[in-house]
């Protein structure tokens, strides 16, 4: 199997690039480390799109200076081979001086007040470096569609309040949380956990799968049950459990039916993990792979 095209430089890129149909290019953007939730995104891309890019980048401007910028791993590799074998058509793996050739960029796109809230609060500036960063590789791949995960949900919301208030012609299409078999949310960071650790971790879905259970008796019920989970866990350091509006992220009230989101992020050891369900609340509801409005994207 002949290796998958790789560009470094924006020249090679742009010369990569010009080999590719121009109308339908769909890019998946990673930090790397890839594993089968990646793996599940570029699959899906490929279904609909004559062109598959993929981008490797660990976005320095979307790390705090205490966060694990430098421990993050990397396999670029192993990387190459599962973009090889998944029929990637270009993965761009630029460094930091490539993306950024005048150093920190003084200009950045703002994630405004939703990024704020849940993880922007545990994380200053990160969703201003991700979009940030999202914005450029959206330009410099010159993609038509681009996917991401509902691992990341205020990631996938912000990049969609990106898209549509700056006009970026670009279609996003989210992809459900691809799982372990036991239920932990797949994620590059899982390889900081111990062996105890991971069990512990099995908490977060744990407490997702029983709020979600509780979701035909309504929003209280719902973070009482997953609550109930977490809090038995002694081990897990939750910094947030939450079900909140869909795409404003506000927490929703106690009369509310519909489609809500069910976000956890807490530590375990040394590591930050989060995860999340949407959840249809009221009669007839439950888990939900993906929103309703997420669905119609496929
Ligand atoms: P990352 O490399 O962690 O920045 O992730 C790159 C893309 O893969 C993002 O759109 C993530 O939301 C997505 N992703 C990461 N883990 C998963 C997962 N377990 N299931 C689905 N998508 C994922």
């Amino acid at each position: 199997m002949t290796v998958v095209t790789v560009a470094r430089t924006r020249e090679e890129l742009c010369e990569a690039r010009a080999a590719l149909d121009d109308g339908d290019v769909a890019v998946v953007m990673t930090m790397g480390a890839l594993h089968d939730g990646h793996a599940t995104l570029i699959h899906r891309a490929r279904q609909t799109h004559a062109h598959v890019v993929v981008t490797i980048f660990l976005n320095p401007l979307q790390f705090g200076p205490k966060e694990d910028l430098s421990r993050y791993p990397r396999t670029f590799d192993a990387d190459l081979a599962i973009c090889t074998e998944a029929g990637v058509d270009l993965v761009f793996a630029p460094t930091p001086d490539v993306i950024y050739p005048d150093g920190d960029p003084g200009v950045r796109i703002s994630a405004g007040p939703l990024g704020d809230v849940l993880e922007g609060q545990a994380r200053p500036g990160h969703f201003d470096g991700m979009l940030t960063v999202v914005g450029k590789l959206m330009h410099l791949t010159r993609c038509t569609s681009a996917y991401f995960g509902q691992k990341d949900a205020q990631q996938l919301v912000l990049i969609r309040r990106m898209v549509r208030d700056l006009d970026f012609p670009v279609r996003v299409v989210a992809v459900p949380t691809v799982r372990e078999a036991d239920g932990l949310a797949m994620s590059s960071r899982n390889t900081y956990l111990t062996q105890s650790d991971r069990e512990i971790a099995l908490t977060l879905s744990a407490a997702l799968a029983a709020g979600a259970a509780a979701a035909t008796e309504g929003p209280s019920a719902i973070r009482r049950a997953a609550r109930a989970v977490l809090v038995r866990e002694p081990l897990v350091l939750a910094d947030y459990l939450v079900l909140v509006h869909p795409e404003t992220l506000d927490d929703v009230p106690e009369w509310f039916r519909g489609e809500a989101l069910l976000a956890v992020a807490a530590r375990v050891g040394t590591t930050r993990l989060i995860d999340n369900v949407p959840v249809l609340v009221g009669p007839g509801g439950g888990a939900l792979e993906i929103f309703s409005a997420d669905r119609l994207d496929g």
